[in-house]
């Protein structure tokens, strides 16, 4: 993508909320935390790179470890998170440089390379690129990404208070009938929380990143999945969600999933667009298919594909 169509994207991270509700998500901060301060023994003296610094948090966790850093931002949240640093008494272990990592073109190479790069259904955002980009022309041989994997999985959840809200109205609005809506509804994959007693079925692994040797065009993929109903229901909604490893010595680990703790990333919802009964022990077979939009390169082509019907999401 060229750096003058991505403004918007950038601009995005310049405002203070998109900080807070990403500081305020316990279980990502945390997680990045325990991965740094748990493991000192091997971050101590080494050089971090903290790619996509944001106020600059994994800067100071990995400086608190003992490390020196670089953090590089795009967004002009940068500025704060140089005085950030320099209220923490942090000037002497934390480099800050504004720039696009990509644009910088500086020689230095990094034992880790931190970053918070996850998106809605992890891919959305397409910030990975830049991890990539990072890795091959920025990691020392031996260095370690952290996040080093992560997995994509869905599940069937039988959900029929939400998909009558937001579907099954347009059926009847004020005595009306707006029926044409729902298409429009259950085009776009949505966020939320969904409770766990909601979910009907076993959850499938579609994607597992070792992000020390992918590629970019490894995260567009169509794989098949199976779904095994453990009580009987109906299918309203195919849930979305990733989880995130640190493979260290003291290894870290969190989902995003409906199991698992809300995070700020909730789960992706795709609504089906009609409810599926099914019986428990049924095992439902299908295919996803995970591609970017030709023009927005953030965003994502998903194509469900269950009972011989392909439905076709947008994730932006
Ligand atoms: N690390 C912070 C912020 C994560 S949000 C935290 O954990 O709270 C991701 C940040 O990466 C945003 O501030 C965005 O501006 C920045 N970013 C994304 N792609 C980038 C790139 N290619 N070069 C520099 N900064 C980038």
């Amino acid at each position: 993508m060229r750096p003058e169509e991505d403004e918007g994207y950038f601009y995005s991270y310049a405002h203070f909320d998109i900080h807070h509700e990403m500081l305020s998500d316990s279980v990502r901060t945390e997680s990045y935390r325990a991965a740094l301060l748990e493991n000192t023994e091997m971050v101590r003296g080494k050089k971090v790179l903290d790619l996509g610094c944001g106020t600059g948090i994994l800067s100071l966790f990995s400086a608190k470890a003992g490390a020196t850093v670089t953090a590089v931002d795009m967004s002009d949240v940068l500025f704060q998170a140089i005085d950030i640093v320099r209220e923490n008494k942090m000037e002497s272990s934390i480099t800050l440089l504004k720039g696009r990592l990509e644009d910088l073109n500086f020689e230095h190479h990094f034992d880790f390379i931190v970053s918070e790069w996850m998106g809605y259904f992890l891919l959305f955002e397409g910030m990975l690129d830049s991890v990539l980009h990072a890795r091959d022309h920025h990691l020392a041989p031996g260095g370690t990404l952290l996040p080093n994997r992560c997995t994509m999985h869905i599940l069937g959840a039988d959900d029929m208070d939400t998909y009558n809200k937001l579907v099954v109205f347009w059926d009847d609005v004020y005595g009306f009938k707006m029926s044409c809506m729902k298409q429009e509804v259950v085009k776009e994959a949505s966020t939320d929380v969904v409770k766990s007693e909601n979910i009907i079925t076993s959850a499938a692994i579609i994607a597992d990143f070792d992000l020390m040797k992918i590629q970019p065009s490894d995260t567009e993929f169509t794989t098949k999945f199976s779904l095994a109903v453990s009580r009987q229901g109906q299918i309203t909604t195919l849930v979305g969600y990733f989880d995130t490893f640190f493979d260290l010595p003291h290894p870290v680990y969190f989902s995003t999933g409906p199991h698992a703790k809300p995070t700020h990333w909730k789960q992706t919802l795709f609504y089906l667009p009609k409810p599926k009964p099914v019986s428990a022990g049924e095992v439902l077979e299908g295919s996803i298919s995970v591609r970017r939009k030709r023009r927005e390169v953030r965003s994502l082509d998903v194509s469900i594909t269950l009972d011989g019907q392909t439905l076709r999401y947008v994730v932006e």
